[in-house]
């Protein structure tokens, strides 16, 4: 019988990325056509082997377009014949740049592209990831539940990526509700991402938190303590966004249960994998930390989302990374 999704084209930013192999592999697992853009075409292999980790064995459903949010080509192209685009590539260095507009324009100007291609291809719905960037980063309250609600104040001082995600997804609601003649938009606003890194593929989520706890580059523990979601979830909801009709319109905080510290997560790895943690440091912490609230509620509710909880997510990640002697 054939399955009633194959017609349904969907284009996925930032194949070679960490959570957009994680999305391409989820909708070729449930039929989809799916179109993917990468810098180069030359980094196609990587995709394909991180696939075929994932269990994938017939690519003649996935095709590659070459192009970069920082120029207009072949964006039509990526775009045309698709019902959905799931718009997540972004700019996610380990470290920031000294000048925010590296990642700025790149995030800004490569949503606004994608939302104009979109429109004018008849495109449905575009999901934009956005990130708790956007959402939880100008209250500094303890007792504060943060949620959709809240927005990162675009016009305060802010480190580059933080500021970049906010700017981006801003500009991707003005441009909606000003010229989206149509189109329909959903945001996901990810905590930090773990799981597994399939083919070897991570981001600098999973290089600082992950790699950088267990091969002892990190000496102490920042005063923040962060959500954690998992790769596979993040994926889904993306996913969910894209098909709900009560998605369009609205922002989605993707977070488990909790947030942790970096001195939890390296608890955590000496008590669940201790054969991993020959190098961790002691992780003092540098002063005072709260524990922030972050809401889940409404994913849960509007998209019927379940995720998995932050030690399994991070778990997965070390044994991912363990396996693939990237630690
Ligand atoms: P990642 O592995 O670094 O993925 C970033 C992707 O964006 C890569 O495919 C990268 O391509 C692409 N990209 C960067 N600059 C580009 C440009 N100028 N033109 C075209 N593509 C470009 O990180 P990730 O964790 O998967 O991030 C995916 C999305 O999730 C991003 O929007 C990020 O902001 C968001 N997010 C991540 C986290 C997290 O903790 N990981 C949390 C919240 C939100 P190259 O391979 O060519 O560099």
């Amino acid at each position: 019988m054939e399955n009633v999704q194959t017609k349904t084209t969907v284009l996925v930013t930032g194949g070679t990325g960490f959570l957009g192999v994680h999305t391409i592999l989820q909708l070729l697992q449930q039929g989809y056509e799916v179109k993917t853009t990468l810098r180069s075409l030359a980094k196609k292999d990587s995709i394909i082997k991180a696939l075929e980790e994932g269990g994938i064995s017939d690519f003649s459903h996935l095709s590659f377009f070459e192009a970069d949010l920082t120029n207009d080509n072949n964006w039509d192209e990526a775009v045309n014949g698709c019902k959905y685009v799931l718009h997540v590539a972004s700019p996610f260095p380990a470290q920031d740049p000294k000048d925010e507009n590296e990642l700025v324009i790149p995030a800004r100007d490569g949503a606004l592209r994608v939302l104009k291609a979109s429109r004018d291809a008849g495109v449905k719905r575009v999901v934009l990831t956005s990130s708790f960037a956007a959402v939880g980063y100008s209250i500094n309250t303890e007792n504060h539940i943060f949620t959709e609600e809240d927005w990162t104040d675009v016009n305060a001082e802010l480190p580059p990526y933080i500021k970049s995600k906010t700017v981006a997804e801003k500009a991707a609601w003005e441009f909606i509700e000003r010229e989206g003649n149509g189109l329909e938009l959903s945001v996901i606003n990810p905590v930090g991402i773990f799981g597994p890194a399939l083919g070897g593929i991570t981001s600098a989520s999973l290089d600082i938190a992950v790699s950088g706890i267990l091969k002892g580059n990190l000496e102490y523990t920042p005063t923040f303590t962060m959500g954690v979601v998992d790769v596979r979830d993040v994926a889904a909801i993306h996913i969910k966004a894209m098909l709900s009709p009560d998605a369009a319109g609205q922002r989605f905080i993707a977070t488990a249960d909790g947030v942790m510290s970096f001195y939890d997560v390296g608890e955590l790895f000496k008590k669940e994998r201790p054969q991993y943690t020959a190098n961790i440091k002691k992780l003092e912490p540098i002063g005072k930390e709260f524990y922030k609230q972050i809401s889940n509620e409404k994913a849960r509710t509007i998209l019927h989302w379940n995720p998995r909880s932050r030690e399994e997510a991070l778990l997965a990640s070390a044994d991912s990374l363990m396996a693939d002697s990237q630690i």
